[in-house]
Protein backbone atom coordinates (compact mmCIF):
# COMPACT_ATOMS: atom_id res chain seq x y z
CA UNK A 1 0.00 0.00 0.00
CA UNK A 2 1.43 3.34 -1.20
CA UNK A 3 1.40 6.28 1.35
CA UNK A 4 -1.54 8.37 0.96
CA UNK A 5 -3.85 5.43 0.01
CA UNK A 6 -6.67 5.26 2.20
CA UNK A 7 -6.13 1.57 3.91
CA UNK A 8 -9.37 -0.19 2.98
CA UNK A 9 -9.69 -2.06 6.41
CA UNK A 10 -10.78 1.34 7.99
CA UNK A 11 -13.97 0.99 5.70
CA UNK A 12 -15.47 -1.68 7.87
CA UNK A 13 -17.74 -0.96 10.20
CA UNK A 14 -17.41 -1.71 13.78
CA UNK A 15 -18.62 -4.36 15.63
CA UNK A 16 -21.10 -2.33 18.00
CA UNK A 17 -22.17 -0.93 14.84
CA UNK A 18 -23.36 -4.34 13.39
CA UNK A 19 -24.96 -4.86 17.01
CA UNK A 20 -27.24 -2.27 16.39
CA UNK A 21 -28.85 -3.44 13.30
CA UNK A 22 -32.46 -4.56 13.22
CA UNK A 23 -31.80 -7.57 11.77
CA UNK A 24 -29.05 -8.61 14.27
CA UNK A 25 -30.84 -7.24 17.19
CA UNK A 26 -33.18 -10.14 15.92
CA UNK A 27 -30.54 -12.57 16.03
CA UNK A 28 -29.95 -11.70 19.55
CA UNK A 29 -32.72 -12.70 20.84
CA UNK A 30 -32.86 -15.53 19.55
CA UNK A 31 -29.15 -17.09 19.64
CA UNK A 32 -28.01 -14.76 22.42
CA UNK A 33 -25.58 -11.60 22.29
CA UNK A 34 -22.61 -13.86 22.66
CA UNK A 35 -22.27 -16.10 19.95
CA UNK A 36 -24.00 -12.83 17.32
CA UNK A 37 -21.11 -10.89 19.01
CA UNK A 38 -18.60 -13.41 18.46
CA UNK A 39 -19.82 -14.34 14.87
CA UNK A 40 -19.84 -10.64 13.98
CA UNK A 41 -15.98 -10.49 15.27
CA UNK A 42 -14.87 -13.71 13.57
CA UNK A 43 -16.34 -12.28 10.13
CA UNK A 44 -14.89 -8.84 9.98
CA UNK A 45 -11.49 -10.28 11.32
CA UNK A 46 -12.38 -12.62 8.09
CA UNK A 47 -12.42 -9.42 6.01
CA UNK A 48 -9.68 -7.55 7.51
CA UNK A 49 -7.27 -10.58 6.90
CA UNK A 50 -8.57 -10.85 3.25
CA UNK A 51 -8.03 -7.23 2.78
CA UNK A 52 -4.35 -7.97 3.91
CA UNK A 53 -3.31 -10.49 1.59
CA UNK A 54 -5.07 -8.64 -1.29
CA UNK A 55 -7.67 -11.62 -1.86
CA UNK A 56 -10.26 -8.74 -1.22
CA UNK A 57 -9.72 -5.65 -3.00
CA UNK A 58 -13.21 -3.64 -1.59
CA UNK A 59 -14.51 -3.48 2.44
CA UNK A 60 -17.43 -5.64 1.74
CA UNK A 61 -21.02 -3.66 2.49
CA UNK A 62 -23.08 -4.13 4.90
CA UNK A 63 -25.43 -6.13 3.79
CA UNK A 64 -22.68 -8.87 2.35
CA UNK A 65 -20.85 -9.26 6.11
CA UNK A 66 -24.74 -9.40 7.61
CA UNK A 67 -25.07 -12.35 5.09
CA UNK A 68 -21.68 -14.01 6.66
CA UNK A 69 -23.12 -13.64 9.67
CA UNK A 70 -25.91 -15.18 9.48
CA UNK A 71 -24.71 -17.89 7.82
CA UNK A 72 -21.84 -18.22 10.62
CA UNK A 73 -24.63 -18.45 13.06
CA UNK A 74 -26.59 -20.80 11.05
CA UNK A 75 -23.86 -23.01 11.06
CA UNK A 76 -22.84 -23.28 14.44
CA UNK A 77 -26.21 -23.85 15.87
CA UNK A 78 -26.23 -27.11 13.98
CA UNK A 79 -24.90 -30.04 15.61
CA UNK A 80 -21.74 -31.63 14.99
CA UNK A 81 -22.61 -34.66 14.27
CA UNK A 82 -25.50 -34.82 11.77
CA UNK A 83 -27.34 -36.95 9.67
CA UNK A 84 -26.23 -37.57 6.37
CA UNK A 85 -27.22 -39.23 3.09
CA UNK A 86 -25.10 -42.39 1.70
CA UNK A 87 -25.25 -42.10 -2.11
CA UNK A 88 -21.77 -43.37 -2.69
CA UNK A 89 -22.74 -47.28 -2.87
CA UNK A 90 -20.71 -48.38 0.07
CA UNK A 91 -23.39 -50.26 2.19
CA UNK A 92 -20.90 -50.42 5.53
CA UNK A 93 -18.99 -47.42 5.08
CA UNK A 94 -16.70 -46.94 7.76
CA UNK A 95 -16.78 -43.10 7.42
CA UNK A 96 -20.09 -42.49 7.62
CA UNK A 97 -21.12 -44.87 10.38
CA UNK A 98 -21.16 -48.31 9.23
CA UNK A 99 -24.30 -50.07 9.35
CA UNK A 100 -27.39 -48.01 9.70
CA UNK A 101 -29.05 -49.44 12.69
CA UNK A 102 -32.01 -51.49 12.41
CA UNK A 103 -35.36 -49.59 13.52
CA UNK A 104 -36.51 -51.99 16.14
CA UNK A 105 -32.72 -51.00 17.99
CA UNK A 106 -33.78 -47.57 17.68
CA UNK A 107 -36.54 -48.57 19.43
CA UNK A 108 -34.76 -50.91 22.09
CA UNK A 109 -32.66 -47.53 22.65
CA UNK A 110 -35.88 -44.67 23.07
CA UNK A 111 -37.37 -47.24 25.62
CA UNK A 112 -34.41 -47.72 28.09
CA UNK A 113 -31.91 -44.69 27.62
CA UNK A 114 -34.30 -42.18 28.76
CA UNK A 115 -34.67 -43.45 32.32
CA UNK A 116 -32.74 -46.15 34.37
CA UNK A 117 -32.52 -49.94 33.69
CA UNK A 118 -31.43 -52.52 34.61
CA UNK A 119 -28.10 -52.75 33.12
CA UNK A 120 -26.08 -54.16 36.68
CA UNK A 121 -29.44 -55.06 38.51
CA UNK A 122 -30.46 -58.20 38.82
CA UNK A 123 -33.97 -57.87 38.53
CA UNK A 124 -35.12 -61.72 40.02
CA UNK A 125 -32.44 -61.26 43.13
CA UNK A 126 -32.89 -57.71 43.73
CA UNK A 127 -29.24 -57.23 43.85
CA UNK A 128 -26.26 -56.31 41.83
CA UNK A 129 -25.97 -57.70 38.75
CA UNK A 130 -23.38 -57.59 35.55
CA UNK A 131 -23.98 -56.03 32.45
CA UNK A 132 -21.98 -58.73 30.93
CA UNK A 133 -25.31 -60.75 30.35
CA UNK A 134 -27.61 -59.10 28.70
CA UNK A 135 -26.71 -60.41 24.94
CA UNK A 136 -24.94 -63.16 26.28
CA UNK A 137 -28.15 -65.65 26.17
CA UNK A 138 -28.85 -64.75 22.73
CA UNK A 139 -25.61 -65.04 21.47
CA UNK A 140 -25.20 -68.54 22.98
CA UNK A 141 -28.40 -69.58 21.16
CA UNK A 142 -27.83 -68.31 17.67
CA UNK A 143 -24.31 -69.53 17.45
CA UNK A 144 -24.43 -72.33 19.68
CA UNK A 145 -21.02 -71.07 21.51
CA UNK A 146 -20.55 -72.03 25.50
CA UNK A 147 -20.02 -68.46 26.25
CA UNK A 148 -20.01 -65.06 24.71
CA UNK A 149 -19.16 -61.73 25.90
CA UNK A 150 -20.05 -58.01 24.05
CA UNK A 151 -17.41 -55.05 24.23
CA UNK A 152 -16.68 -51.69 22.66
CA UNK A 153 -15.63 -52.74 19.57
CA UNK A 154 -13.98 -55.54 17.90
CA UNK A 155 -10.17 -54.28 18.28
CA UNK A 156 -11.41 -53.98 21.81
CA UNK A 157 -12.09 -57.72 21.83
CA UNK A 158 -9.08 -58.58 19.90
CA UNK A 159 -6.81 -56.82 22.07
CA UNK A 160 -8.76 -57.68 25.71
CA UNK A 161 -7.83 -61.91 24.55
CA UNK A 162 -4.62 -60.99 22.82
CA UNK A 163 -3.50 -59.37 26.81
CA UNK A 164 -5.32 -62.51 28.88
CA UNK A 165 -3.79 -65.27 26.92
CA UNK A 166 -0.69 -63.79 25.65
CA UNK A 167 0.71 -60.95 28.02
CA UNK A 168 4.67 -61.11 28.03
CA UNK A 169 4.28 -63.94 25.49
CA UNK A 170 4.49 -64.36 21.79
CA UNK A 171 1.51 -64.50 19.59
CA UNK A 172 1.52 -66.73 16.59
CA UNK A 173 0.20 -65.36 12.96
CA UNK A 174 0.69 -66.08 9.36
CA UNK A 175 2.82 -63.03 7.90
CA UNK A 176 0.05 -62.80 5.52
CA UNK A 177 -2.33 -61.89 7.87
CA UNK A 178 -0.63 -58.83 9.44
CA UNK A 179 -2.82 -56.53 7.63
CA UNK A 180 -4.04 -52.89 8.68
CA UNK A 181 -7.84 -52.03 8.76
CA UNK A 182 -9.15 -48.92 8.55
CA UNK A 183 -5.79 -47.37 8.47
CA UNK A 184 -6.05 -47.48 12.55
CA UNK A 185 -6.17 -50.85 13.52
CA UNK A 186 -2.72 -52.86 12.78
CA UNK A 187 -2.65 -56.70 13.34
CA UNK A 188 1.60 -56.02 14.46
CA UNK A 189 0.73 -52.69 16.55
CA UNK A 190 -2.16 -54.05 18.10
CA UNK A 191 -0.53 -57.26 19.53
CA UNK A 192 2.31 -55.55 20.92
CA UNK A 193 0.63 -52.89 22.56
CA UNK A 194 -1.43 -55.27 24.18
CA UNK A 195 1.42 -55.99 26.30
CA UNK A 196 2.29 -59.81 23.86
CA UNK A 197 5.25 -60.33 21.45
CA UNK A 198 4.26 -60.69 17.54
CA UNK A 199 5.69 -63.75 16.02
CA UNK A 200 5.25 -64.27 12.57
CA UNK A 201 5.54 -67.24 10.31
CA UNK A 202 5.81 -68.08 6.95
CA UNK A 203 5.65 -65.49 3.99
CA UNK A 204 3.07 -63.05 2.87
CA UNK A 205 1.86 -65.79 0.36
CA UNK A 206 2.46 -68.87 1.95
CA UNK A 207 2.36 -70.24 5.10
CA UNK A 208 2.67 -73.99 5.95
CA UNK A 209 1.29 -76.16 9.17
CA UNK A 210 5.20 -76.62 10.23
CA UNK A 211 5.71 -73.45 10.02
CA UNK A 212 3.20 -72.79 12.69
CA UNK A 213 4.11 -75.54 14.35
CA UNK A 214 7.97 -74.67 15.38
CA UNK A 215 6.66 -71.10 16.61
CA UNK A 216 3.94 -72.58 18.72
CA UNK A 217 6.80 -74.23 20.68
CA UNK A 218 8.29 -71.69 21.95
CA UNK A 219 6.45 -70.98 24.78
CA UNK A 220 3.27 -69.15 22.46
CA UNK A 221 0.55 -67.75 24.46
CA UNK A 222 -1.92 -67.39 21.54
CA UNK A 223 -2.34 -68.75 18.12
CA UNK A 224 -4.52 -65.83 15.92
CA UNK A 225 -5.90 -66.52 13.10
CA UNK A 226 -6.86 -63.04 11.22
CA UNK A 227 -9.85 -63.13 8.62
CA UNK A 228 -8.36 -61.30 5.12
CA UNK A 229 -11.55 -59.08 5.67
CA UNK A 230 -10.29 -55.87 3.61
CA UNK A 231 -7.44 -57.51 1.09
CA UNK A 232 -6.92 -60.60 -0.45
CA UNK A 233 -3.63 -62.33 -1.32
CA UNK A 234 -3.66 -63.85 -4.70
CA UNK A 235 -1.63 -65.97 -7.17
CA UNK A 236 0.93 -68.06 -5.55
CA UNK A 237 -0.53 -69.01 -2.24
CA UNK A 238 -0.61 -71.18 0.48
CA UNK A 239 -2.69 -71.05 4.00
CA UNK A 240 -3.37 -73.52 6.42
CA UNK A 241 -7.15 -74.76 6.45
CA UNK A 242 -8.87 -74.17 10.17
CA UNK A 243 -9.19 -77.44 10.97
CA UNK A 244 -5.63 -78.34 10.77
CA UNK A 245 -4.89 -75.12 12.81
CA UNK A 246 -7.22 -76.18 15.34
CA UNK A 247 -5.26 -79.97 15.71
CA UNK A 248 -2.25 -77.88 16.06
CA UNK A 249 -3.49 -75.37 18.78
CA UNK A 250 -5.06 -78.02 20.85
CA UNK A 251 -1.90 -80.85 20.46
CA UNK A 252 0.70 -77.50 21.54
CA UNK A 253 -1.85 -76.70 24.26
CA UNK A 254 -1.81 -72.94 22.91
CA UNK A 255 -5.60 -71.03 22.28
CA UNK A 256 -6.98 -70.59 18.62
CA UNK A 257 -7.95 -67.17 18.69
CA UNK A 258 -10.22 -66.82 15.28
CA UNK A 259 -10.73 -62.64 14.16
CA UNK A 260 -13.41 -62.84 12.00
CA UNK A 261 -14.03 -59.33 11.43
CA UNK A 262 -17.58 -59.25 9.90
CA UNK A 263 -19.29 -62.12 11.55
CA UNK A 264 -21.50 -62.92 9.54
CA UNK A 265 -24.37 -65.05 11.13
CA UNK A 266 -26.65 -66.84 8.59
CA UNK A 267 -23.85 -67.00 5.18
CA UNK A 268 -27.37 -68.07 3.67
CA UNK A 269 -29.05 -64.75 3.93
CA UNK A 270 -25.83 -63.74 1.16
CA UNK A 271 -26.74 -65.73 -1.31
CA UNK A 272 -24.28 -65.36 -4.68
CA UNK A 273 -21.19 -63.45 -2.53
CA UNK A 274 -18.18 -65.15 -1.95
CA UNK A 275 -18.01 -67.41 1.17
CA UNK A 276 -17.70 -65.96 4.51
CA UNK A 277 -17.34 -67.81 8.02
CA UNK A 278 -19.79 -67.77 10.28
CA UNK A 279 -18.75 -67.67 14.00
CA UNK A 280 -20.63 -70.29 14.30
CA UNK A 281 -18.43 -72.77 11.61
CA UNK A 282 -15.43 -71.54 13.33
CA UNK A 283 -16.55 -72.28 16.74
CA UNK A 284 -17.79 -75.96 15.42
CA UNK A 285 -14.46 -76.21 14.00
CA UNK A 286 -13.44 -76.37 17.32
CA UNK A 287 -11.62 -72.68 17.81
CA UNK A 288 -11.53 -71.73 21.72
CA UNK A 289 -12.58 -67.98 20.83
CA UNK A 290 -13.83 -65.82 17.46
CA UNK A 291 -14.27 -61.78 18.01
CA UNK A 292 -16.06 -59.81 15.23
CA UNK A 293 -17.94 -56.34 14.86
CA UNK A 294 -21.11 -55.37 15.88
CA UNK A 295 -21.58 -52.82 13.24
CA UNK A 296 -20.57 -54.83 10.08
CA UNK A 297 -22.28 -57.52 8.49
CA UNK A 298 -24.67 -58.31 11.83
CA UNK A 299 -25.66 -54.64 10.95
CA UNK A 300 -25.93 -54.02 14.30
CA UNK A 301 -24.50 -50.71 16.55
CA UNK A 302 -20.67 -50.62 17.28
CA UNK A 303 -19.74 -53.71 19.30
CA UNK A 304 -17.39 -56.24 19.98
CA UNK A 305 -18.88 -59.69 20.56
CA UNK A 306 -16.78 -62.66 21.73
CA UNK A 307 -17.51 -65.62 21.60
CA UNK A 308 -15.87 -69.36 23.11
CA UNK A 309 -15.21 -71.56 25.54
CA UNK A 310 -16.92 -70.86 29.06
CA UNK A 311 -13.13 -71.77 30.60
CA UNK A 312 -11.46 -68.82 28.27
CA UNK A 313 -14.20 -66.06 28.52
CA UNK A 314 -14.14 -66.94 32.86
CA UNK A 315 -10.70 -65.51 32.23
CA UNK A 316 -11.54 -62.46 30.37
CA UNK A 317 -14.46 -61.43 32.65
CA UNK A 318 -12.05 -61.40 35.41
CA UNK A 319 -8.82 -59.03 33.41
CA UNK A 320 -9.21 -55.48 34.70
CA UNK A 321 -9.07 -53.98 31.10
CA UNK A 322 -12.56 -55.33 30.76
CA UNK A 323 -13.76 -52.47 32.89
CA UNK A 324 -11.65 -49.83 30.24
CA UNK A 325 -13.51 -51.61 27.06
CA UNK A 326 -17.01 -52.10 28.63
CA UNK A 327 -19.86 -51.54 26.29
CA UNK A 328 -22.38 -49.05 26.80
CA UNK A 329 -26.18 -49.54 28.00
CA UNK A 330 -28.03 -47.93 24.70
CA UNK A 331 -25.16 -50.15 22.20
CA UNK A 332 -26.73 -53.55 24.67
CA UNK A 333 -30.45 -51.90 23.95
CA UNK A 334 -29.18 -52.08 20.16
CA UNK A 335 -27.66 -55.11 19.87
CA UNK A 336 -30.24 -57.35 21.92
CA UNK A 337 -32.49 -55.63 19.70
CA UNK A 338 -30.84 -56.49 16.03
CA UNK A 339 -29.68 -60.19 17.43
CA UNK A 340 -33.65 -60.91 18.03
CA UNK A 341 -34.18 -60.24 14.80
CA UNK A 342 -32.23 -63.01 13.67
CA UNK A 343 -33.70 -65.08 16.12
CA UNK A 344 -37.18 -64.73 14.43
CA UNK A 345 -36.34 -64.81 11.23
CA UNK A 346 -37.15 -60.89 10.46
CA UNK A 347 -33.40 -59.83 10.08
CA UNK A 348 -33.43 -60.07 5.99
CA UNK A 349 -36.35 -57.23 6.13
CA UNK A 350 -35.32 -55.79 8.88
CA UNK A 351 -31.76 -55.37 9.34
CA UNK A 352 -30.95 -52.12 6.83
CA UNK A 353 -27.41 -53.73 5.75
CA UNK A 354 -29.05 -56.97 5.05
CA UNK A 355 -31.94 -55.70 3.22
CA UNK A 356 -29.30 -53.31 1.09
CA UNK A 357 -27.06 -55.95 0.40
CA UNK A 358 -29.90 -58.64 -0.94
CA UNK A 359 -32.36 -55.80 -3.02
CA UNK A 360 -32.49 -56.57 -6.33
CA UNK A 361 -30.43 -54.39 -8.80
CA UNK A 362 -33.38 -54.35 -10.62
CA UNK A 363 -35.56 -52.72 -7.45
CA UNK A 364 -32.85 -50.05 -7.20
CA UNK A 365 -32.63 -49.29 -10.23
CA UNK A 366 -36.70 -48.73 -10.64
CA UNK A 367 -36.04 -46.70 -7.06
CA UNK A 368 -33.55 -44.17 -9.11
CA UNK A 369 -36.00 -43.96 -12.17
CA UNK A 370 -38.93 -42.65 -9.42
CA UNK A 371 -37.13 -40.63 -7.90
CA UNK A 372 -36.26 -38.50 -10.31
CA UNK A 373 -39.82 -37.80 -10.94
CA UNK A 374 -39.21 -35.45 -7.64
CA UNK A 375 -36.72 -33.28 -9.40
CA UNK A 376 -37.30 -30.07 -10.91
CA UNK A 377 -38.18 -29.63 -14.49
CA UNK A 378 -35.70 -27.57 -15.24
CA UNK A 379 -32.90 -29.60 -14.44
CA UNK A 380 -34.20 -32.94 -14.86
CA UNK A 381 -32.20 -33.55 -18.33
CA UNK A 382 -29.29 -33.37 -16.59
CA UNK A 383 -29.82 -36.31 -14.22
CA UNK A 384 -29.42 -39.96 -15.85
CA UNK A 385 -30.44 -42.90 -14.65
CA UNK A 386 -27.55 -45.95 -15.01
CA UNK A 387 -26.00 -48.85 -14.08
CA UNK A 388 -23.00 -48.76 -11.53
CA UNK A 389 -21.13 -51.15 -8.91
CA UNK A 390 -22.02 -50.61 -5.59
CA UNK A 391 -19.73 -52.09 -2.61
CA UNK A 392 -19.79 -53.93 0.91
CA UNK A 393 -17.14 -52.00 2.79
CA UNK A 394 -16.29 -52.00 6.43
CA UNK A 395 -13.65 -54.74 4.85
CA UNK A 396 -16.16 -57.53 4.19
CA UNK A 397 -16.02 -59.34 0.49
CA UNK A 398 -13.23 -56.93 -0.64
CA UNK A 399 -12.97 -56.65 -4.44
CA UNK A 400 -16.86 -57.85 -4.68
CA UNK A 401 -18.89 -55.88 -6.76
CA UNK A 402 -22.34 -55.59 -5.90
CA UNK A 403 -24.62 -54.87 -9.61
CA UNK A 404 -26.31 -51.28 -8.66
CA UNK A 405 -27.88 -48.27 -10.25
CA UNK A 406 -28.51 -44.68 -9.94
CA UNK A 407 -27.80 -41.36 -11.32
CA UNK A 408 -25.23 -39.86 -12.82
CA UNK A 409 -25.21 -35.94 -12.81
CA UNK A 410 -23.77 -33.92 -15.66
CA UNK A 411 -21.53 -31.35 -15.14
CA UNK A 412 -18.30 -29.97 -12.98
CA UNK A 413 -18.07 -33.45 -11.30
CA UNK A 414 -16.40 -31.81 -7.67
CA UNK A 415 -18.43 -28.79 -7.94
CA UNK A 416 -21.43 -30.95 -7.68
CA UNK A 417 -19.63 -32.93 -5.11
CA UNK A 418 -19.23 -29.71 -2.60
CA UNK A 419 -22.59 -28.86 -3.32
CA UNK A 420 -24.00 -31.66 -2.06
CA UNK A 421 -22.02 -32.50 0.47
CA UNK A 422 -23.52 -28.91 1.63
CA UNK A 423 -26.95 -29.30 1.62
CA UNK A 424 -29.09 -30.19 4.73
CA UNK A 425 -28.75 -33.19 5.33
CA UNK A 426 -25.38 -33.36 3.75
CA UNK A 427 -25.54 -35.88 0.41
CA UNK A 428 -22.59 -37.41 0.07
CA UNK A 429 -22.37 -39.23 -3.42
CA UNK A 430 -18.96 -40.32 -5.47
CA UNK A 431 -16.79 -39.19 -8.35
CA UNK A 432 -15.97 -42.18 -10.48
CA UNK A 433 -14.84 -41.69 -14.52
CA UNK A 434 -14.65 -38.08 -14.48
CA UNK A 435 -18.95 -37.76 -13.48
CA UNK A 436 -20.95 -37.32 -10.52
CA UNK A 437 -22.69 -40.32 -9.25
CA UNK A 438 -25.11 -41.38 -6.90
CA UNK A 439 -25.95 -44.73 -5.81
CA UNK A 440 -29.39 -45.63 -4.98
CA UNK A 441 -28.18 -49.05 -3.21
CA UNK A 442 -27.35 -46.94 0.17
CA UNK A 443 -29.79 -44.01 -0.50
CA UNK A 444 -33.00 -45.24 2.33
CA UNK A 445 -36.45 -45.57 1.73
CA UNK A 446 -38.18 -42.41 2.16
CA UNK A 447 -34.48 -39.75 1.41
CA UNK A 448 -35.61 -40.00 -2.29
CA UNK A 449 -37.02 -36.51 -2.21
CA UNK A 450 -34.01 -35.02 -0.18
CA UNK A 451 -31.34 -36.33 -2.79
CA UNK A 452 -33.57 -34.93 -5.10
CA UNK A 453 -33.70 -31.55 -3.70
CA UNK A 454 -29.71 -31.37 -2.57
CA UNK A 455 -29.08 -32.22 -6.53
CA UNK A 456 -31.73 -29.77 -8.06
CA UNK A 457 -30.34 -26.89 -6.04
CA UNK A 458 -26.65 -27.91 -6.83
CA UNK A 459 -27.53 -28.04 -10.68
CA UNK A 460 -29.38 -24.74 -9.88
CA UNK A 461 -26.01 -23.16 -9.00
CA UNK A 462 -26.30 -23.17 -5.58
CA UNK A 463 -23.54 -21.94 -2.95
C1 LIG B 1 -12.98 -54.58 11.13
C2 LIG B 1 -12.03 -55.52 11.67
C3 LIG B 1 -11.46 -55.30 12.93
C4 LIG B 1 -11.78 -54.09 13.76
O1 LIG B 1 -13.12 -54.11 14.18
P1 LIG B 1 -13.81 -52.82 14.83
O2 LIG B 1 -15.18 -53.30 15.24
O3 LIG B 1 -13.83 -51.77 13.79
O4 LIG B 1 -13.00 -52.43 16.01
C5 LIG B 1 -10.58 -56.25 13.41
N1 LIG B 1 -10.26 -57.35 12.69
C6 LIG B 1 -10.79 -57.59 11.46
C7 LIG B 1 -10.39 -58.82 10.72
C8 LIG B 1 -11.68 -56.68 10.92
O5 LIG B 1 -12.21 -56.90 9.71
Amino acid sequence: MTAGERDPRRALPSVDHLLREEAVREWVDRWGRSPVASAIRQTLREARERLSAGTLDTPPGEERLLATVGERLRESGRPAFRAVINGTGVILHTNLGRAPLPPAAVEAVRRTAPGYSNLEYDLRRGERGSRHVHCAELLRELTRAEAALVVNNNAAAVSLVVNEFARGRPVVVSRGELVEIGGSFRIPEMVERSGARLRAVGTTNRTRLSDYREALNEGAGLLLKVHPSNYRVEGFTASVGLRELVGLARRSSVPLLHDLGSGLLRPELLEGFPPEPSPGTSLRAGVDLVTWSGDKLLGGPQAGVILGTASALDRLRTNPLLRAVRVDKTTLAALEATLRLYRSSRAAAEVPALRMLREAASEVERRAREARGALEASVADRVRVREMEARVGGGAFPGHAIGSAGWEVSGDPERLERCCRGSDPPLIGRIEDGGFLIDFRTVLPGEEELVARAVTAALRGGA
